[in-house]
């Protein structure tokens, strides 16, 4: 025996940097279902359903492929119930010469891999992640000695590096870099939104349904209506459904939310991306080629490029520059436990209600419904980092911890201080009736920020900016919100003062 090639659940491609240059009549990859990795949060059933699953079909197309494979199927009575128990079995038994694997996505078990060579006395070597467009030094590099990290310059740089939507002068496509302005349009039911994606299960993911409603059935969310794809296959045709039903109109309704519609026009292609069944350079071109076909918008194909190389690779940046103080920021001091309504939808704010059942349901909310629905109203609230954090850990199909960290502590929450965002994404109720639907069908009143049926987000509004004034009053693009709350009159102040305390101590029962 030569070495053991361990592959994660998120790291299922044939590209993988571990199996680069491995012998395959003498290594041994390993692919295990573990109950440490599957209960560290409550995972949502579909999640579950989803890696499992992939995993299974991709260990199948290694074996067709001619590599020899250990798969540990999921058993609560197994012996080796973490990643780390079933390497150190195999270790005895075969005797390798060396673990080889590739980064993983989260600093938890990044650690303890780093330290197998010393608790379990192998040699392990850890091979750069390839999969992203920078890679983690890269990123340092671009980092240092710049007093703040703007999204915006790096996603230029990456552009540059990749050449996507670059003209042979080496200037931007259509000559901006960014047509985010022509991408902020409200969506009243035209055009209408496409059917996602759907994709049956097979006998594998029926089994793993049948393991998961046995075995995790504590967990939140549920597996009926399973329709996520599970091969690198499967996700080239959820990729071609996106290009051709969805991505004409992702720019103009990219920040709409509606009461009826789940997915409205984005891509859903989120888990695939993050377990390796799609390549996001592959993604990108894929969108680019649609827009020279002149199958799709320039302002559509930037916003979704700019989303792939720019937003996801510069928080994975972030995370391996800051971790591990940076799970622990806290720099808003909030201390709230997490409303339990986030756990069963229970609520009589329609937004909130909307946008947790569709995660119950799907395993899916989109980007606006997370950062300024159930985002913003964690914010606005106070609930501590760890809380919220966990919650969107474990709630969403595509969540593992170098993106949904800085996502939710520097982007929402705003606990590292200004690092992901440069103001916070705090907003009133009338964010929400801009953009969506929801206000008409809700008990509470928009136009309202006092009294017994007033918007709690426009109370908690105000009373964030309030309660942050060091925090946040130094910062230019909050100076105008700051002169709108001090010239409000003061009986005023204080009646929505009292509202807000209101609101804040009777959370539960909103
Ligand atoms: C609080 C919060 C938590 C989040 N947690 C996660 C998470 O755990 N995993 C995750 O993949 N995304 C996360 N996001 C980012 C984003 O919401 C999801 O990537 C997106 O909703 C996935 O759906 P989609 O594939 O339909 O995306 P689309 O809207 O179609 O976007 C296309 C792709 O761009 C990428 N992308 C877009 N925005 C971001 C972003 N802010 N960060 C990283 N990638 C981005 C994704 O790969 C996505 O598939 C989070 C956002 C917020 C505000
Ligand atoms: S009125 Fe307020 S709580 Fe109700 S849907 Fe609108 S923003 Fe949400």
């Amino acid at each position: 025996m030569a070495n053991l090639i361990l592959i994660l659940g998120d790291q299922l491609s044939h590209h993988l940097s571990a199996l680069e240059g491995a012998d395959k009549d003498n290594d041994l990859v390993v692919m295990a279902e573990v109950h440490s990795e599957a209960s560290y949060t409550n995972h949502h059933k579909k999640k579950l359903v989803f890696v499992f699953s992939a995993m299974r079909h991709f260990a199948d197309a290694l074996e067709e492929d001619g590599w020899r494979v250990h798969y540990q199927r999921y058993h609560p009575d197994n012996p080796a119930q973490s990643i780390e128990q079933v390497i150190a079995e195999l270790a005895r038994e075969y005797q390798p010469e060396r673990v080889i694997t590739t980064e993983c996505g989260e600093w938890r078990l990044h650690e303890q891999i780093s330290r197998w060579h010393k608790t379990l006395g192998i040699p392990v070597e850890i091979r750069p992640d390839t999969r992203f467009v920078c890679n983690i030094d890269e990123f340092a590099r671009w980092a240092e000695g710049r007093k703040q990290l703007r999204m915006e310059f790096f996603y230029r740089e990456m552009r540059k590096k990749t050449g996507l939507l670059m003209t042979s002068e080496g200037q931007p496509e259509g000559g901006q870099w960014n047509f985010d302005t022509d991408n902020r349009k409200q969506w009243a039911g035209k055009p209408p939104a496409p059917a996602p994606f759907r994709e049956e299960p097979d006998a594998i993911t029926t089994e793993v349904i049948e393991l998961v409603n046995e075995y995790f059935s504590e967990h939140f969310g549920t597996t009926e209506n399973f329709h996520y794809a599970v091969t690198a296959e499967q996700a080239q045709e959820a990729l071609a459904h996106f290009v051709d039903f969805a991505l004409p109109c992702f720019g103009d309704y990219q920040d709409a939310i509606s009461d009826n519609e789940d997915w409205l026009f984005h891509s859903i292609l989120s888990p695939y991306l993050n377990t390796g069944l799609l390549d996001p350079m592959e993604v990108c071109e894929e969108a680019v080629r649609a827009w020279h076909g002149g199958r799709a918008p320039l302002n559509a194909v930037e916003g979704f490029v700019r989303q792939i190389i720019g937003w996801r690779e510069f928080v994975r940046g972030i995370y391996w520059l800051l971790m591990p103080g940076y799970a622990r920021e806290n720099r808003l001091g909030n201390s709230r436990e997490l409303p339990w309504f986030y756990w069963t939808g229970d609520t009589k704010m329609r937004c909130m209600h909307k946008a947790i059942d569709a995660t119950a349901r799907n395993a899916y909310a989109h980007h606006i419904q997370r950062l300024m629905v159930t985002g913003n109203f964690a914010l606005l609230a106070g609930v501590k980092p760890e809380a919220i954090c966990d919650w969107y850990l474990a709630v969403y199909i595509d969540a593992f911890d170098w993106v949904e960290l800085p996502n939710t502590l520097g982007m929402v929450m705003h606990a590292d201080g200004g690092y992901l965002g440069s103001k916070p994404y705090a907003a009133s109720g009338k964010y929400i009736q801009r953009m969506s639907d929801h206000c008409q069908n809700c008990h509470y009143r928009v136009q309202d920020a006092t009294g017994d049926r007033a918007c709690p987000f426009n109370s908690l509004y105000w009373h964030v900016i309030d309660r942050h004034r060091e925090d946040f009053a130094n910062n230019p693009r909050m100076t105008m919100m700051y002169r709108n709350w001090d010239k409000q009159k003061p009986e005023r102040r204080k009646a929505l003062r009292a509202r807000a305390d209101w609101v804040l101590a009777n959370i539960e029962t909103l």
